[in-house]
């Protein structure tokens, strides 16, 4: 093996008042990828080009060398949760969500209080797939909240998602509902945003009143009572082959992306959601994708000159504003799968290469523009160094844009 791709998701952050003005990443304790930035260069990525707020779906896709495409998310996912896919299916990623009504159009929660469990989910989607349509599709529940759906067929994927957050350009939350929209003049792009917002407005009628909901707000919980959709795709994204990587991944977009790239995907099933603890079960599935990662290097190393590890715990304490989390789960990482390639790689002659797919500062319970810090572990002479947002800024590496990032650093040979 010749390098190792690491991605913290939403890893970036801002100095934020619990911790002294720190960032998670700068008050986390993390010898061990301090000692590779020690023998390395740091630098800052643009994941996709200054000014731009990426989803992680933009940010891989860029990162990874090819040129930002829209609709790739519902495609990438719908793949990676082993829907087969003919051409002209439109697929789209969904949170399940709570609204207050359809006619007020209030967003309660774009993640139903992130306390769906599994079973529940797995209800609500048998229910929603009895829902009567002019056409066949399917509706899958994947990790906690989220889920991917699919209406078979000759569809446009030039529309729009019923989020407007997630909108390119918006900074900010936006917490009412819209319709799907057609993005251009063609009938078939009317039509397919009328059957996407066909399915949603009954979705919300089954979901509004299921016994799953009622038992859930007799809890005190949030109904899941309704659908946000985003990131339609229709067609089979293009991306560039990267045949000698192993990707050790276990979310849908990752596991939809490096399938699509030609990677040899190994996977694991993420731990249920059971409890109403969602922290709980994310500190599972970190746990279990750290030894999964190692597992897999140790297993493959010898068979792929590349691998790909796409941690995505990280982004969630960002969307929450949970700093001490965030830093708590950066410093896991950092003792468990970096502590191990921190000393796996040097004798290997393997290069480790980490970064973050974007910002997702807690104090803006959002991803932002701003760059990530990336750390090249080349093994070169040691220097002083503490991997951080502000000694990346310093970095010899300097500001790169995540197109260009693999080419700077010589990655990927
Ligand atoms: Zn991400
Ligand atoms: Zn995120």
């Amino acid at each position: 093996m010749k390098g190792i791709l690491v991605i913290i998701d939403g890893m970036g952050d801002l100095p934020n008042k619990l911790l002294g003005e720190k960032t998670p990443l700068e008050d986390a304790d993390t010898p061990n990828m301090d000692f590779l930035a020690t023998r390395g260069e740091m630098g800052l990525l643009y994941p996709v080009k200054p000014g731009f707020i990426p989803e992680s779906d933009e940010a891989i896709v860029s990162i990874f060398g090819n040129d930002l495409m829209f609709s790739t998310r519902g495609q990438l996912e719908a793949r990676g949760a082993g829907i087969d896919l003919t051409r002209g299916d439109l697929a789209m990623r969904v949170n399940f969500a709570t609204i207050d009504s359809l006619e007020d159009k209030n967003i309660i929660d774009r993640r139903a209080g992130r306390t769906l469990t599994t079973e529940e989910a797995e209800i609500l989607a048998k229910a929603l797939n009895k829902i009567n349509l002019p056409c066949k599709f399917v509706f899958e529940p994947t990790v906690q909240h989220r889920a991917v759906l699919v209406f078979r067929g000759g569809f446009s994927d030039n529309i729009t998602g019923n989020d407007a957050t997630y909108v390119q350009g918006k900074s900010k939350e936006v917490n009412k509902i819209s319709n799907c929209k057609p993005m251009d003049e063609e009938d078939n792009s009317q039509y397919s945003a009328n059957i996407v917002n066909e399915f949603i407005g009954k979705a919300f009628e089954i979901l509004n009143k299921h016994p799953i909901n009622n038992e859930r707000r007799r809890k005190g919980l949030l109904p899941a009572n309704y659908l946000l959709v985003r990131g339609a795709g229709s067609e089979k994204p293009k991306l560039k082959p990267y045949k000698k990587w192993l990707s050790p991944s276990y979310m849908p977009l990752e596991i939809g992306f490096s399938e699509v790239c030609g990677m040899k995907v190994v996977t694991f099933d993420y731990p249920k959601l059971e409890s109403l603890d969602s922290y709980e079960n994310l500190y599972e599935g970190l746990e279990k994708a750290c030894n999964f990662s190692i597992k897999a290097l140790k297993k493959n190393h010898k068979d792929f000159d590349y691998a790909y590890i796409h941690i995505k715990e990280t982004d969630l304490p960002g969307h929450d504003n949970k700093p001490v989390e965030k830093k708590t789960m950066i410093e896991y990482i950092d003792k468990t799968l970096i502590k191990f390639i921190r000393k796996f790689a040097p004798p290997n002659k393997i290069k480790v290469l980490i970064t973050a797919d974007h910002s997702t500062p807690c104090k803006l319970k959002h991803h932002s523009a701003d760059p990530v810090p990336v750390l090249f572990y080349n093994n070169s002479i040691p220097k002083e160094k503490k991997f951080s947002e502000k000694e990346a800024a310093r970095g010899t590496l300097g500001r790169i844009n995540g197109k260009d990032l693999f080419k700077k650093i010589g990655f990927n040979k």
